[in-house]
């Protein structure tokens, strides 16, 4: 976990008393209510907020103590059910500072389902009605042009100033043509509250504003607030029902995380005898025959929009989820001041980072001032930026949140309004990339060295500011440059080949193949190896320099393992069809460790390794009863499962490294080193400077991520000649003399896969790119 500093903790308490906190409650609230936020960074309360625990423990007591039948029926639990309902309704009511009178709650599903309700309700008419929505509306409020289509009446988008512009201009070029019928046409204008994308907040004066220029007669606006996300962390009135918009749709578990499965549309009281309701179902009417076309929906709106049994139970917990929330934190009042000034503080800090060269490292997509909550709600989205001014996709940002257990969310956000807004990429340039293959909520991150999405970070009544400077020192670490770039950024690749080792201590196998990979190495690499029938030990190559000459090949394609040896014919297995052979288990032991070894019995295998070698040895692969795991001493990765490679499961090997290896042996033994006894999977090309790998902490290789482990220490097979199978005296003391510590040969790194950062399929090609993303510390 990323250490945070205790002197920025200490400024910002000292300069935010009295709005961050709760009278200095918050550390005590998040220890006892979140206990499930204990080992995470949570930063993605407008995904959803997280649930307190005594919301829980309070409708655990209430579930226990009552009997709630379905509000349908009439019997004395039903009754207590409806009447509980009833009460909940209130309850949102009066959180919303208004009454039945005003307005009615109608339960959905979801915020969206809210906004579904209006499209379906709402009182079109052909030709002449008009749907508008801002720019930045969700997508939720997009799908609304399909009742617009649906109902031939024509759908804009429009843009802050050209709203602004409307507002002001006089003349009234909205309004609809008159019904001949002189029956009045509804319009619906929808905007968000708070945009979900940027954390913008959007006038709430616009309701009025747009009323005032476009009703008359004939023609009236009727305006969808979608709340969803301003409530979260923001107080709504819907007193004054002059400037209140007609609907408002929200989603509780923004609210409170819990309950799930509920929202609500709340509708002026007035709208009930124009909103056209058509489906009625189990709970709606009032009066329905069963063949003939006669059916009344019930009078009050919640009861003819609510279809079938509404979530009962939820709504009843909702109650719960609203005391505990007040409980808490005194009020959605309180909690605005206190997100307000974490949000302040972060866009403060996060603004004012700056690579080595000046250049910012954060850019921000809101235009409004982070200070004050009536124009901002608790969100930051931005983009990183190298110090060459390149965008750093937002996938990147999200798998290396993922290793530091930062939550956050990245992407377009359900907001292609907000895509285009910011990004500079145009409607043709997305739609011929949806066209190709990219989907909503994929990592493709940029296109046409263009963003198309971003990272977005949303606090909640319950975050604190150690989450904040989490984050803040999780930039700073991963994405900040303090130097120029020496050799972090100069490409790398692969060479053409990569190595395998199928027989431990046996030849090498190169192949130029793409190569399938897992957490234990390049596939089949150290599958097998040679035991020595007396002693139970593998065979190693110092003791048997002759191995040198077992050639084992794989051909993936027709899935043979193919092993020659001179003067012998060869032997061809299949892979993956042990049963093919008679094996036994045995107890073998692999430098040190005791392990179960599958023994393959064939007297044809068995001979053909005895003979060449001349010890009665035989053919064995590890037993899936017996892992190995990589030692402790190499960090973190302790625990992870191994073939039967010595320490780890990938060898890294520079050829730089190896260059200048060779130069300093002297002239007359740079003949017989050979870069293939060093046995790495991988030959690193193209680094600036030798055992430059040492430094090195997390590398990609294609798309592919492995962390570095440390360096291998070497022992005395790098001087067999692989070829002869012969071993050169004194070159390992050469060795020693240009590259030891401790007289210990050290060169080439260990690597394990990171599964978590890669992607799928896990597939190394020989020649691919590599990139350094992270380097060691120096101790
Ligand atoms: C979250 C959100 C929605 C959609 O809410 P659901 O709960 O997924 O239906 C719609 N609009 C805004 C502004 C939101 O933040």
């Amino acid at each position: 976990m990323i250490t945070k500093s205790s002197l920025q903790k200490t400024t910002f308490l000292e300069e935010h008393a009295g709005q961050y906190g709760y009278d200095g409650k918050i550390d005590r609230i998040r220890d006892e209510e979140y206990p499930q936020l204990k080992n995470t960074i949570y930063l993605d309360h407008a995904g959803t907020t997280i649930y307190a625990q005594s919301t829980f423990k309070a409708f655990a007591i209430d579930l226990a103590s009552n009997l709630y039948g379905n509000p349908h029926s009439k019997s004395p639990s039903s009754n207590l059910t409806a009447q509980k309902l009833d009460s909940v309704r209130t309850l949102v009511l009066n959180h919303f500072d208004t009454t039945p009178g005003d307005y009615q709650v109608i339960f959905t599903q979801n915020a969206t389902a809210a906004i579904k309700l209006v499209g379906e309700c709402f009182p079109w008419t052909k030709n002449k009605s008009w749907l508008k929505y801002l720019r930045e509306s969700h997508t939720s409020v997009i799908g609304l042009r399909a009742f617009a289509k649906e109902n031939e009446v024509d759908f804009s988008t429009v843009n802050e100033d050209e709203i602004e512009s409307m507002i002001r201009k006089k003349n009234n070029d909205l309004a609809s043509n008159l019904c001949e019928d002189s029956q009045t046409v509804y319009n619906l204008f929808v905007y968000p509250a708070q945009c979900n994308f940027s954390g913008m907040r959007f006038p709430l004066s616009w309701t009025q504003g747009i009323k005032e220029k476009f009703n008359n007669d004939s023609s009236r606006v009727l305006v969808l607030l979608d709340a969803a996300s301003y409530v979260m962390t923001s107080q709504l009135s819907l007193k004054d029902t002059e400037t209140s918009p007609d609907f408002v749709s929200i989603s509780f578990y923004k609210m409170f995380g819990y309950p799930t499965g509920i929202g609500a549309l709340l509708v002026k009281s007035e709208l009930a005898p124009i909103l056209r309701k058509r489906y009625f179902g189990g709970g709606t009417v009032s009066a329905v025959l069963y063949d003939i076309d006669y059916q009344q929906f019930r009078p009050s709106l919640s009861e003819s929009f609510e279809d079938g049994t509404t979530n009962f139970l939820s709504i009843i917990a909702l109650s719960h989820a609203f005391s505990t929330f007040i409980a808490l934190f005194t009020s959605f009042n309180q909690a605005t001041l206190h997100t307000s000034s974490l949000i302040s503080y972060l866009y403060t800090q996060m603004s004012s980072l700056k690579h080595y060269n000046g250049s910012p490292v954060c850019k921000i997509f809101s235009t409004r001032d982070f200070n004050n909550p009536v124009e901002q709600g608790p969100v930051l989205n931005f983009n990183l930026k190298k110090a060459d001014g390149s965008w750093i996709g937002f996938s990147e940002v999200a798998r290396l949140a993922g290793i530091q257990n930062i939550d956050l969310r990245v992407g377009g956000l359900c907001n292609p309004g907000n895509v285009t807004k910011w990004f500079n990429v145009s409607q043709k340039e997305l739609m011929m990339a949806f066209q190709s293959g990219k989907v909503c909520g994929d990592d493709q991150d940029v296109i046409n060295g263009k963003p198309v999405g971003s990272v977005r970070v949303s606090l909640g009544a319950m975050s604190t500011i150690d989450d904040v400077l989490a984050l803040i020192d999780f930039v700073k670490e991963y994405f900040v440059e303090t130097s120029p770039p020496v050799e972090r950024f100069r490409t790398k690749h692969l060479s053409k080949n990569m190595h395998l080792n199928p027989i431990k201590s046996c030849k090498g196998f190169s192949t130029d193949q793409p190569w399938p990979i897992s957490q234990q190495g390049l596939l089949y690499d150290r599958e097998w190896m040679l035991i020595d029938a007396q002693s139970g030990r593998a065979l190693r190559q110092t003791q048997y320099p002759r191995m040198a000459l077992i050639s084992p090949a794989i051909d993936l394609i027709n899935n043979v393992l193919v092993i020659s040896a001179p003067g012998l014919p060869s032997l061809t297995m299949r892979l993956n069809e042990l049963s093919n052979f008679e094996v036994e288990l045995r107890e073998s032991r692999i430098c040190g460790d005791k392990i179960n070894s599958l023994e393959y019995t064939s007297l044809e295998i068995t001979s053909f390794f005895s003979k060449f070698l001349n010890v009665s040895c035989y053919l064995a692969c590890q037993s899936s009863f017996s892992r190995r795991y990589i030692k402790e001493k190499l960090s973190s990765s302790a625990n992870a499962p191994l073939s039967l490679s010595n320490e780890s499961p990938f060898l890294l090997v520079s050829q730089n490294s190896f260059d200048c290896l060779k130069s300093q042996i002297g002239s007359e033994k740079e003949q017989v080193i050979d870069l293939r006894s060093f046995r790495g999977n991988f030959v690193i090309e193209g680094a600036e400077r030798a055992y430059e790998e040492d430094d090195w902490k997390l590398l990609r290789i294609g798309e592919q991520f492995f962390e570095l482990l440390g360096p291998c220490t070497r022992c005395q097979m790098i001087c067999i000649n692989q070829d002869t199978g012969e071993r050169t005296r004194d070159l390992y003391s050469s060795l020693v003399k240009c590259r030891s510590t401790n007289g210990k040969i050290k060169f080439g790194q260990h690597m394990v896969h990171v599964p978590k950062l890669s992607k799928a399929p896990y597939v190394i090609s020989s020649g691919m790119e590599a990139e350094i993303l992270e380097l060691r510390k120096i101790e």
